[in-house]
């Protein structure tokens, strides 16, 4: 099927626009009339610079408040009308959006609106255009598909036919499934557009918070099930509002839109993808640092041992049970200090994996970042974390582990055990992407997003799992576009003995972020715990927190660059990571940074 965006969804200028909706990989565009009233280039040149990047104008749009009103009024609209076919004509575009009315002036007469829709056809017919007629869910006397359907059903009229839009069917609550009863090749449009669920004005809603599908809580692939049973074979298109989208660079949104609709298809049948491979475990998780001697301090402390050197670069792996961390000091940007720069998954087919992330238009990164390096598929998040399909100790595949000459170092006896999770700091406008790239590229589960109170702000939330949690990424963001160094990416490390962790890390010099004792009064109101019990958490600043399915203790190591640790115990059966905690810790960490 084509595949089409509204100009409306891209930042930037129309041509800025369009370049980024050809780059993508998409068929064609709606041109959004405001775009292109903005523009300095002419509806030919438009046209041209459209022919020359492959993309077809599917749509122009919209057409406001024509249908229902008074004669003197519709002899008015049809004035209007015939200047915005002529320009259509020159632009070269063969379909016009036209919204159910808001206009004051507009009556409740479906035979009126027959009438009038069926008059402004005729004038279309005349310049070789078609009308798509879509009821807005704030229409002022149609607001529903079917309403809309049926008045396009009365006129009869060959140049007019319905344009569907999942957000407005899906906000009212409409049922889908009455969309069967539209023939095909009566449905001119089919525009599609997510949105979370939110409790508010349907108007604001709309403007303001839609999303690509499979973003938010709409079952678009439910709807577009519907539509395909009709025949129809005109374009999916994608029509997003969105106060993020509208600040973002084009060209990755463009990218996130056209993702977004490869899994739709993927999910209904008209695409086939290479099968997701789940990650089974992580294998490293990479810090690059312009010096690797305070990490080397902190890793130390928690008990890692530097079991290996690479061969050729100057990259040194560090080991506690099944965890390990590579500490790169290759390339690093002093600026940018210490960072969480990759991730290495244990994947059970890495070639497959690769092909996946390819096919959703993952940017794949080089098998071998240096001759001698084993061969790795590799491919980069939106958030630019290098992604590595790794098989440990597998005997048919290379290891990673082979780049690395082993030290004497050995590690230290128990205390980590695995890493529990990752936590990475999206750049604010790529939250919704993130989430999506990793439930379809990796095949992970996504968690609901939770909102976090942050002393300045607010952090968003959500964590993306594998099904045995042995793979777990948090992905966090700033509500706001505001200095994210502040909200730094960790590294979680699993213990069986947090207690016994923390007291070990700081017998070996580490320090351990403070949690105000106010928090432990809390705590002891929250929960029975006994009053050793609260002493001990209270004295090592470990946090506490309890789910359903068990007990959750974890404690913070002081940041280094942009990176700090966590030591986790979790109960099998608990399944979140401490949002509950999150505030405090977020104080805490505030209160340690210097001044400004
Ligand atoms: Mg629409
Ligand atoms: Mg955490």
């Amino acid at each position: 099927m084509r595949t089409s965006i509204a100009t409306v969804s891209l930042s930037g200028s129309l041509t800025e626009k369009l370049t980024a909706a050809s780059r993508a990989g998409f068929d064609g565009v709606e041109i959004f009339e405001n775009d292109l009233l903005a523009s300095p280039r002419s509806p030919e040149e438009i046209r041209a610079r459209c022919a020359d990047l492959g993309l077809a104008i599917e749509l122009y749009q919209p057409m406001r408040d024509i249908e229902a009103v008074p004669r003197a009024e519709f002899a008015r609209n049809l004035r209007r009308a015939r200047k915005k076919f002529e320009l259509m004509r020159r632009l070269g575009a063969d379909t016009v959006l036209v919204c159910s009315s808001v206009s004051p002036l507009a009556r409740d007469d479906d035979a009126l609106a027959s009438e009038q829709l069926s008059e402004l056809a005729d004038l279309a017919q005349d310049f070789g255009i078609r009308v798509a007629y879509e009821a807005l869910a704030w229409g002022r006397h149609v607001s529903t598909y079917d309403h809309a359907w049926h008045i396009v059903e009365t006129a009869g009229h060959p140049a007019l036919g319905t344009c569907l839009d999942s957000f407005h069917i899906l906000s009212r609550g409409s049922d889908p499934k009455g969309i069967e009863d539209i023939p095909g090749e009566k449905i001119f449009f089919l525009q599609l557009a997510d949105a979370p669920q939110l409790a508010m004005d349907v108007l604001q809603w709309s403007r303001h918070h839609r999303c690509f599908p499979g973003q938010g809580g709409f079952d678009i692939a439910g709807l577009l099930r519907h539509v395909l049973r009709t025949g129809y074979d005109g374009p999916l298109s994608l029509e997003v509002f969105n106060d993020v989208f509208r600040q973002a660079e084009a060209g990755p949104t463009a990218v996130d839109a056209r993702r977004s609709l490869l899994v739709l298809q993927e999910a209904v049948g008209t695409v086939e993808l290479p099968a997701p491979v789940v990650p089974t475990g992580v294998a490293f998780a990479e810090l690059v640092t312009p010096d690797a001697e305070p990490v080397a301090a902190v890793l130390g402390a928690l008990g890692f041992a530097r079991t290996g050197g690479h061969r050729g670069k100057p990259v040194d792996l560090w080991q506690h049970g099944e965890a390990r961390i590579l500490v790169n000091t290759a390339g690093a940007v002093r600026r940018d200090g210490t960072r969480l720069a990759a991730i290495g998954l244990e994947s059970p087919d890495p070639a497959a994996a690769a092909r996946r992330a390819e096919a959703l238009l993952a940017p794949v990164l080089p098998r071998r970042r240096a001759p001698e390096d084993v061969p790795l598929d590799a491919v980069a998040a939106p958030d630019g974390t290098e992604l590595f399909f790794c098989a440990t100790g597998r005997a048919d595949l290379p290891d990673w582990r082979a780049d690395f000459e082993d030290t004497a170092d050995a590690p230290a006896a128990p205390g980590v055990a695995r890493v529990d999770h990752l936590a990475l700091t999206q750049p604010w406008h790529h939250f919704d992407e993130a989430a999506l790239f990793h439930r379809s590229v990796l095949g992970l589960d996504a968690q609901e997003s939770v909102d976090v109170a942050d002393p300045y702000g607010l952090l968003r939330s959500r964590a993306v799992t594998n099904p045995g949690g042995s793979v777990r990424i948090a992905l966090g963001v700033g509500a706001a576009p505001t200095d994210d160094t502040v909200h730094a990416q960790h590294l979680a490390l699993a213990t069986d003995d947090v207690v016994a962790a923390a007291r070990r890390f700081l017998a070996a010099g580490g320090r351990l972020l403070p949690v105000p004792a106010n928090y432990y009064d809390d705590l002891a109101a929250r929960f029975e715990l006994t009053d050793e019990e609260l002493d001990t958490y209270r004295g090592l600043g470990i946090l506490y927190d309890r789910d359903a399915g068990g007990a959750f203790r974890h404690c913070y190591t002081e940041t280094v660059g942009r990176v700090f640790f966590e030591l986790v115990q979790r109960d099998p059966g608990y399944r979140g990571y401490g949002a509950t905690n999150a505030p405090v810790r977020l104080a805490a960490q505030h209160a340690q940074r210097p001044v400004r």
